[in-house]
Parts: structure tokens; sequence; C-alpha cells
């Protein structure tokens, strides 16, 4: 039997793992630093209180309970050694035969070390609880106060990224705004709270079509988020964003949402790195340089006739990616040539709050937005989200909002807290 690690429990190490399960020539170690499966498309309800962490994870161990050949393991890999075929933890190291690295992307802040150290990320389930904490302390924090000023800056949330996840953040932290919060601190006056979503480039949803970007904007509009676009912010300093036009906004809260890279252990050869820290692979997934290591999902930059510039880091590719490289996996042993890889873009969408979304489909090029736009976001996330309870939970909560107007689970925890700016 070959020993493959797969470096990664997300969309993609996940799927290649499950398609591999119970398969007699592989044995597969599965690392990750969590011992769970994290759902990133509801990151931004568990942020703004309206999910449970728990609901979007799956316990690893749980999945593979019953497998003869996947074994998990829960630790951070520092390290490869491709000379010696072996990674490197902060206890261990492994051999392997082959290697899929499924690292996925990380926060990118640019470079800029205050911004990183000041502004709330949101690419794990921690840092969407911490993301819940930090809302929810300055909610009370401001309910203490009495100077108006004070109050503002408390209250005043600025989210930097217009992409999905700062168009579904800021449309959840507004509908939050309107309906829970003003029952739940009657000493606080909402019209002090401003929710800003800046974004440097002229439209919001950069790779939706220009429909979905105006509807999506006309929703946050009447929602009252103030939506900047055009607008680069250049650093994050004592409570104030400072944006490049001289221009400054005071803020105890900002959300980083405007950029990912690549993350993996290191030890891999430069030449295989592409400039946003991603592994140039060929159209078999095979990392460029390397016989035996393989790259899928978010971490992968795989150019194709029609994606010259790679795909898009979304978690449908990263499952696609994991399928075709255990297909061909299994096509090795039975002596049959590989299948190189084609990504199929079944379409886009984003939602901004309820009965608010915007489709793009992409055959028929069609685009819409609305309740049934909505509709079919809700559908499609319940349908990709893992374990049966999971997907329960989740409807009876989106059901229980839909009909009370209320995020149930406004909790903070004094150990989590810290104020960053
Ligand atoms: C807030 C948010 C919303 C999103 N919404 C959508 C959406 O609506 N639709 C969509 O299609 N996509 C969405 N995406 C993108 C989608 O989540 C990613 O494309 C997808 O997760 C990529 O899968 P992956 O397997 O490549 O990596 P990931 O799912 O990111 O998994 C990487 C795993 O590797 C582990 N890991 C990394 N480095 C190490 C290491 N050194 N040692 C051990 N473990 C390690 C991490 O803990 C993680 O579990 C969203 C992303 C975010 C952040």
């Amino acid at each position: 039997m070959k020993h493959i690690i797969v470096i990664g429990a997300g969309f993609g190490g996940l799927k290649f793992a499950r398609k591999l399960n119970n398969t007699k020539e592989y044995t597969i170690t599965l690392i990750d630093r969590n011992n769970f499966h994290q759902f990133q498309p509801l990151f931004y309800q568990v942020a703004t209180a309206g999910l449970d962490a728990s609901n979007i994870s799956f316990p690893l161990r749980n999945i593979f309970r019953a497998s003869k050949n996947v074994r998990i393991r829960v630790e951070e890999v520092t390290a490869i050694s491709t000379i010696d075929k072996t990674i490197t933890t902060p206890t261990d190291t492994l051999s392997y035969d082959y290697l899929v690295l499924a690292t996925g992307a990380t926060t990118n802040f640019f470079n800029n070390e205050t911004i990183k150290a000041h502004s709330f990320p949101m690419k794990s389930t921690a840092q969407a609880l911490q993301l819940r904490n930090q809302i929810i302390g300055n909610l009370e924090e401001a309910s203490r106060k009495t100077n108006v000023e004070d109050i503002k800056k408390l209250l005043t949330i600025v989210i930097v990224g217009g992409g999905p996840t700062g168009v579904e953040l800021s449309g959840a932290l507004s509908e939050m705004r309107r309906d829970t919060l003003p029952k739940e601190y009657p000493e606080i006056n909402f019209s002090n709270m401003v929710i800003y979503l800046l974004e440097g480039s002229p439209k919001l949803l950069g790779n939706m079509s220009q429909a979905s970007s105006e509807s999506a904007l006309g929703y946050l509009n009447k929602m009252g988020v103030v939506v900047k676009t055009s607008t680069v912010v250049k650093d994050y300093i004592e409570g104030n964003v400072i944006l490049q036009d001289g221009s400054n906004i005071g803020s105890h809260l900002v959300i980083w949402a405007a950029g990912v890279k690549g993350t993996m252990p290191e030890g891999l050869i430069n030449a295989s790195i592409s400039k946003s820290n991603l592994l140039k692979v060929d159209e078999f997934n095979k990392v460029i340089g390397y016989e035996e290591v393989y790259a899928i999902g978010d971490i992968a930059s795989m150019e194709s006739k029609k994606y010259p510039r790679g795909f898009p880091q979304l978690a449908n590719v990263a499952i696609d990616q994991a399928k075709n490289l255990a297909d061909n996996f299994m096509n090795q042993i039975k002596g049959k040539k590989a299948e190189p890889f084609e990504y199929f873009n079944k379409g886009s969408m984003a939602t901004i709050g309820r009965n608010k979304a915007v489709v793009d489909l992409a055959k028929p090029k069609l685009s819409f937005q609305g309740f049934f736009a909505w509709f079919i976001w809700m559908t499609l996330h319940l349908f990709l989200l893992i374990g049966f309870k999971n997907k329960i939970i989740v409807f009876i909560n989106w059901i229980y909002k839909y009909i009370t107007h209320n995020q149930s689970l406004s909790l903070w925890y004094s150990t989590l807290a810290r104020r960053k700016d």
C-alpha cells in the first residue's frame, strides 16, 4: 500500500480522502491544524450571531471512524522535505510516497503590519468567533458610555473588501442593526451605528456580472450600508481608518476581507511558487518541479486556455480537483491514463440579506436576483454543508430567524475579548 499524506482537511483535502476512503491500494494520513472541517461560506453568519460555530464544523474523526485506511492527525505541518519524502510537525516527522497539499489560502494584508495587527480577518472559525465577540464587546462598551463621539466610534464598523465576504457581512450586520440590536440594547441610539463597505475597485463583487454587482449595491444602499467603491485603505492607526485620498473614518472595528494569498509549509522550491504564494501545478494538479507532490484547491494555481490566470478560489473548484486527482490515483493502479482537470463554471452567487441575493448562471448565461436567487443560495449552501445534523440545525436556525427576525446567539466571552485598535 502506498502512503499518501494530505495536508489540509478543507473542501479539497477532505473530498480527496473521502474518495479514496476504504480503498485497498492507498493508506492516507489526513493532517489539519484543527480536528474539524470548517464551512467557510457561512463564517459570516457565525460572526453575526446567526449560527453557532459547531453548526458549520464537522469533526474529522467522526467522518472517518469506520475507515480502514484513512488516519487523522491534528497538527500544524511546518516543513516539507521532498528529498527525504517527509513532512515535519512540531512533534514528528512522517514519510510519504505521495504528498497532496490542500492547505488553502490565508488573509493577505499586503505587508501592512498595522492593519494586520489591528483589524479582524475572517478566514477560520476561530476568527469568526473572535469577530463576533468583538462586535458584541463593542456594543456592551457603547451601552456604558455617555460621550457621543466615543459611542459613534465603538458602533462604526468598517469592512474592507467588496467581494462576497464583504457584501454578505455588511448585509448581515445591517439586518442585525435593524432587527435585533435595538431590542437588546434599548440604551443605545442606533442612528449612531454606521456600517461602511469599502472597495478599492470601481465595482462590488468584481468576479460577478455588472447586473449582479449593481443589484448588490442597490440592496446595500437601501439597507443603509455606506458603500464606497474606488476607495483604497492605506492604514489603520489609533482607531482611524486612513484612506488614500487623505480622509479618515473613526472606528474601533475594522474587518479585513480585502485579499488572500496561499499558505503552505516551507521546503518547496521557489520555481514552484507563484507571486501570490500559490503552487504552480500542471493539468493533473502535479506541482511543477516534482513527481510525487500535488496541490489542489485554493493553494493550486493551474492555468488553462479558458482561465489563463488560474481558476477562481471557490469550494467547487477544490472539490472537483480533489475528485479528479483521486480518480487519477485509481487510474494509476488500473494502468489507465490520467485525466487532465478542467473547470466547468456553473455560476456564482452572493447573498445580501433576507430575500436578497444575486446569482449569475454560466449556462444559460443568466443573472437574476431577489427571493428566487436567495432561495437557490440557501438550498445550495445547505446541500454543500457536511453532516445531516448540521443541515437540519442550520435549516431550523434559518427558519427561526426568518420568522422571528432574531439573531439568537449573541454570546460574549470575556476570555476571548481583545480590543485591537
Ligand atoms: C468567508 C469566506 C466565504 C466564502 N464563501 C464562499 C462561497 O460562498 N462559495 C464558494 O464556492 N467559496 C467560498 N469561499 C471560498 C472557499 O471557502 C474556498 O475556495 C475553499 O475553502 C478552498 O478549499 P481548500 O480545500 O483549497 O482550502 P480550505 O477549505 O481553506 O482548507 C485548508 C485547510 O488546510 C488547513 N491547513 C492549512 N495549512 C496547514 C498546515 N500547515 N498544517 C495543517 N493544516 C493546515 C487549514 O486548517 C484548513 O482546514 C469563501 C471563503 C471565505 C473565507
